[in-house]
């Protein structure tokens, strides 16, 4: 059965790993953290030979040969890398973000630093790379979970703060219902849309809360109005067992099947077999929300680490397979801020994930942090202004970017003020915790999002690589001990 099925994945992994070595990276973060564009950069930096200087092997010149391969996998779609790069690099538009997991093997041809090395090794490695939704991994804490307790503690969560309004609607429809009147596909539907609904509207722009279970609601995959993805919580539940054919029996008995056909699957597939793990955080995102954008996004990012440290779920530590040894917590596009500011990031995403990451560093687990742009949309300048001169960047606004009463026709390069991130991140955060108010200047960040770079300079020539902000210290930490 199932257990046969991840030794045989696990052995055939390892017999594979024997004849050459193999490296299973995982790509996370919740939508719109950056994925895709940070796998579709990585590569073609890899690829192009890009500004990599922190990557060693690129630095020392000991990389003979990138070249994307036949991937392993035949069940996983393949991650559409030439796509997405024809929109980067010849559209400059932003190519389509994940909606599901995918995979690209890279091969990378190198020569060992040490003489040892290179007499008895070939100096080639396969890494896999496994892009998937982080909403996905916000799933792992139902497996702990009961309906009733589920639909409790979703229940709860709905009306705490901006999320109240949000929730009406689903709410108002679990009211009006007899829970042991018998099941009707109709009323399911129907719920099952307005929670859908509710999650989606946490979830936009202007709230940009991250906590939002189930997973595959936002991000259904191809598993979309399955039955397994058709239900939802009944806010009011009482105790008991529920009547048998009622509509509380049914949408439990739907609960129960996510969790066993869809969310054991996927850890036990596709998770348990990953050796390195990136999670992109858009922590500015967040800031420019708002306490309560914050807050959510430190306890799903607390949720998300906890699949790192196996030892504390048992349904995760009975699938011991390889173990995942580095994890790398990105904040995403660092070029909406002037350099200055791009260690106040580092430390406030940090700060973040500290109390989780302290506890996947004690299990072993080898955990960073940093700050990238995987690409680089700006340019840092400097205007007068009276007597000073301030920090600016410049790029290209998106077409319908608005400040104020200017409207962008996505043509123009543009300066732009970026804003200041607070200096002292601790203070920051007992503000934050306190429920105090941000300082209102946090509100202008990351408010214009601009087109990708040009990549075709005049007067140079060859291949470019799409311009990044620390990709080769990501890159480094990820895989640069297994090129040494
Ligand atoms: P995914 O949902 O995690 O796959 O997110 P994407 O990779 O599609 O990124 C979502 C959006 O964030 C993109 O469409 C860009 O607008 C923006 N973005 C992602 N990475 C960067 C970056 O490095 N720099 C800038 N300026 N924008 C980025």
């Amino acid at each position: 059965g199932d257990n046969a099925r991840i030794t045989l994945d696990t052995i055939s992994d390892r017999a594979s790993d024997l004849i050459q070595p193999t490296l299973r990276l995982g790509v996370t973060g919740l939508s719109r953290a950056g994925k895709t564009v940070f796998i579709a950069s990585l590569v073609h930096n890899l690829l192009h030979r890009g500004r990599l200087p922190m990557f060693e092997a690129m630095r020392s010149g000991r990389l003979s040969n990138v070249s994307l391969d036949e991937q392993p996998d035949d069940q996983i779609p393949r991650f559409d890398y030439e796509s997405h790069i024809d929109r980067l690099v010849d559209d400059r538009v932003w190519p389509e973000s994940t909606r599901a997991i995918s995979e690209l093997r890279l091969t990378i041809e190198f020569e060992s630093a040490s003489r040892w090395n290179r007499m008895f090794s070939r100096g080639r490695i396969a890494i896999d790379i496994v892009d998937y939704p982080g909403e996905w991994l916000l799933d792992l804490p139902l497996l702990g979970q009961d309906f009733r307790t589920f639909s409790a503690e979703t229940e709860a969560r709905a009306q705490s703060g901006a999320r109240a309004a949000l929730a009406r609607d689903w709410l108002a429809a679990c009211e009006g219902l007899d829970y042991d009147a018998p099941a009707d596909e109709k009323t399911v539907k129907t719920l099952h849309e307005r929670f859908t609904a509710y999650l989606r509207a946490c979830r936009a722009d202007e709230h940009s809360l991250s906590t939002l279970p189930p997973g595959r609601f936002l991000m259904p995959g191809d598993l979309e109005g399955s039955p397994a993805l058709t239900f939802a919580p009944l806010a009011g539940l009482g105790e008991g067992t529920p009547k048998r054919g009622s509509l509380a029996a049914l949408m439990e008995r739907r609960y129960e099947a996510y969790k066993s056909v869809v969310v054991k699957p996927f850890f036990r597939n596709h998770f348990a077999r990953l050796d390195r793990q990136i999670v992109l955080v858009d922590t500015l995102q967040a800031l420019s929300r708002g306490p309560e954008a914050v807050a959510d996004l430190e306890r799903a990012l607390s949720e998300v680490l906890a699949c790192f440290r196996p030892g504390r779920n048992t349904f995760l530590s009975s699938l011991v397979s390889r173990r995942i040894d580095r994890v790398l917590i990105a904040a995403t596009k660092a070029d909406h801020l002037h350099h200055e500011s791009h260690d106040r990031l580092e430390k406030l995403t940090r700060r973040l994930v500290e109390d989780a990451a302290k506890t996947i560093g004690s299990s072993g687990a080898g955990i960073e942090v940093m700050a990238l742009a995987s690409v680089r949309a700006t340019r840092e300048a400097t205007v007068e202004s009276g007597e000073s001169l301030l920090p600016v960047i410049v790029g290209t606004p998106i077409e319908g970017e608005k400040i104020g009463s200017e409207i962008f026709d996505g043509k123009r390069k543009t300066a732009i003020f970026p804003g200041d991130l607070p200096a002292n991140p601790d203070a920051f955060f007992r503000l934050l915790r306190r429920g105090g108010k941000t300082p209102d200047h946090l509100a202008d960040i990351n408010a214009v999002r601009f087109r990708p770079p040009e990549t075709d300079i005049e007067g140079q020539e060859g291949p470019l690589s799409i311009p990044h902000i620390r990709l080769d210290r990501a890159l480094q930490f990820l895989l640069g001990d297994r090129l040494a």
